[in-house]
């Protein structure tokens, strides 16, 4: 070996494991970047289905909170045949309905669903719940075999239904977590086998006077199925400190019903008279 074949060794091999290191460096950081980059993608994207929906209105955790829940949504329609279908008008009148109480100001207003998304019977008292609400009014409409029944029911909760209509309702509304025979909540067992205990008098009497002055600003304005009010033992009104009601709007197999369903300004009247009444509720409760 030659002098200069020697110092030209010398000098080379160290860089080549120089540069053999610094390649490994580049390669090992790039991988943690590559890695790192994955984890921030996927972990919000878990959580976020999980956030509690976001309260509109006042930002004074003092002013009265009602939480809406248009019933149904994503695969389940609800009821309904053809395209007229329970889950939109639902939907729509819960909108409107706040878009009115937030017009009017002093209350929060939060909604179980505001777009066409599935959520569980068990998950919309939850909501409520969380946020600490201090009202829960579920939007509902209802078909029947015939076209001869119509108008609108306010339903509270009762262990036995106050009529055999009723707990048919109640029947099927309670379904809306079972397709195919199969139940989708986890908790429906523990939920059906809730009773009415000392712990929810407080939330019945609640219920029970507001479901009284929705009953009050609907007559006249919105074609009534009965005329007084309703309790059937329904599934999504079950959270045991909320006073809470369902408010089953008028019957989609009714012509005349399905065009006030359908059109703005029967959805408007329905909403205007709901948020008179929730209006109502509160004055009285600050009242007392
Ligand atoms: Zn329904």
């Amino acid at each position: 070996m030659s002098r200069g074949l020697q110092l030209a060794l010398l000098l080379l091999v160290p860089l080549a494991i120089l540069a053999a290191a610094v390649g490994l460096q580049l390669f090992a950081a790039k991988r943690s970047a590559a890695q790192g980059y994955l984890v921030r993608l996927e972990l919000p994207a878990v959580d976020r289905t999980r956030d509690l929906p976001a309260i509109a209105g006042p930002q004074d955790a003092s002013r009265p909170l009602v939480v809406i829940d248009p019933g149904h949504g994503g695969f389940d329609p609800g009821a309904g045949v053809g395209p007229v279908k329970e889950k939109s008008i639902a939907l729509a009148i819960a909108l409107a309905l706040r878009d009115r109480l937030l017009e009017g100001g002093g209350i929060r207003v939060a909604m179980t669903r505001d777009d066409d998304r599935f959520v569980t019977l068990s998950e919309r008292p939850s909501i409520a719940r969380q946020l600490g609400a201090d009202l829960f009014v579920s939007i509902h409409a209802d078909s029947a075999e015939t076209d001869g029944a119509r108008g609108s029911s306010v339903y509270i909760l009762s262990e036995k239904g106050s009529s055999q209509e009723a707990a048919r309702f109640a029947a099927r509304e309670n379904r809306a977590d079972t397709v195919n025979g199969v139940s989708l909540s986890e908790t429906s067992d523990t939920v059906g086998a809730i009773l009415l205990d000392l712990s929810q008098r407080e939330a019945q009497a609640g219920s029970a006077g507001a479901g009284a002055l929705f009953l009050r600003e609907i007559r006249g304005k919105v074609p009534l199925h009965y005329d007084t009010l309703q309790s059937a033992s329904l599934a999504v009104l079950k959270a045991p400190d909320i006073p809470s009601l369902l408010f089953e709007t008028g019957y989609i197999s009714n012509v005349d019903d399905a065009q006030f369903l359908n059109g703005q300004q029967g959805r408007q009247t329905i909403a205007d008279a709901a948020a008179q009444a929730i209006r109502a509720y509160f004055a009285r409760q600050a009242g007392t």
